[in-house]
């Protein structure tokens, strides 16, 4: 590292070139230093500087990203066969092109249900195959990821694990795409550095998702940080996407959301659809049930024309 002293008279400045991060820490440390102020992003690969044109992921045959635009859809969990056929049947008709669906949930509770585990993993896996569509499932633990990616397309990391270090690591060592969430509590940051921990781990493909933060307010579940969208899109080439089930956690404010995060410059959204929300075992009070979902589609697909922006279909609507 070389240092040059900048002081202009009122501000005494050092400043310090080359590649050595550790030596800003070894600074810092110095009691006569009051600040550091690092002028070279933190991440390597997702930067926007690295990369002026969007990223396009794949999940198995589906774009993600620049002018495609994806609407992942399916129930919070998966609880039977005749549940999730019902939801895909749905999903896809109105025009998702990604199932959705956890095996494995990350409940606040140790008494609420779980998941069904693998017998989950294989239920997805069969009707993604029935119905020709891509699935996406949410790995908690560094071990889910090997059966996970036997069985699913893309790994989602949720919002309680989006600073799980081993977990992002595992999911990137996969080489398949990650769907990461943003923690309740994250900064734009904290997220693309976990985002270059999958990349760095060897992961081809990680779409951003916002899911609202902690908030003040139980009117609502979350609150959708919507900004997040165009804050991220200049800090990075990744696609970003929207989750407004889980930021508003009620089903009659979904398709507001969906149309604002659309309007905002989002590539897709994903969203929470059940057969009969009112039986649901997770989360039911943010599902959307398929009739509802039908009308969030067609306002989605009248704003991309706006947006300029294309609906990346399922597989048989090509
Ligand atoms: C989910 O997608 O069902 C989920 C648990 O989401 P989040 O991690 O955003 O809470
Ligand atoms: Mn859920």
């Amino acid at each position: 590292m070389r240092a040059v002293d900048i002081s202009d008279g009122a501000v005494h400045a050092i400043a310090a070139v080359g590649p050595n991060q550790h030596a800003i820490s070894g600074l810092q440390s110095l009691t006569f230093v009051e600040r550091t102020i690092s002028i070279s992003k933190p991440w390597r690969h997702i930067g926007r500087e690295t990369k002026s044109t969007d990223t396009v992921v794949h999940v198995g045959n589906v774009p993600v990203g620049a002018e495609n635009f994806v609407v992942i859809a399916g129930p919070c969990a998966v609880e039977s066969e005749a549940q999730l056929r019902a939801a895909a049947a749905a999903v896809r008709d109105a025009g998702a092109a990604i199932l959705r669906g956890g095996a494995f949930k990350p409940r606040t509770s140790p008494y609420s249900f779980q998941g069904l585990g693998i017998d989950g993993l294989k239920l997805l896996k069969n009707v993604a195959a029935e119905f020709e569509m891509p699935v996406i499932t949410e790995a908690l633990d560094p071990r889910h990821v090997e059966t996970i990616i036997r069985h699913a397309d893309a790994i989602q990391i949720g919002s309680r694990n989006s600073q799980n270090y081993p977990l992002l690591v595992e999911a990137g060592r996969s080489g398949r795409p990650v769907l990461l969430k943003r923690g309740m509590s994250q900064t734009l940051k904290e997220l693309l550095l976990s985002a270059e921990y999958i990349i760095n781990a060897g992961g081809t493909g990680v779409i951003l998702c916002e899911r609202g933060v902690r908030g003040f307010d139980p009117e609502t579940r979350h609150i959708l940080d919507i900004a997040a969208v165009p804050a991220l899109r200049a800090l990075t080439h990744l696609p970003v996407i929207v989750d407004p089930s889980h930021a508003t956690g009620r089903s009659e404010f979904v398709t507001s959301m969906a149309k604002a995060a659309v309007a905002a410059g989002a590539s897709g959204l994903i969203i929470e659809v059940h057969p009969d929300p009112c039986s649901a075992m997770s989360d039911g009070r943010q599902a959307l049930p398929p009739a509802e979902f039908t009308i969030l589609m067609s306002a989605v697909e009248r704003l991309l024309e706006v947006e300029e922006k294309v609906l990346s279909a399922p597989a048989k609507r090509r």
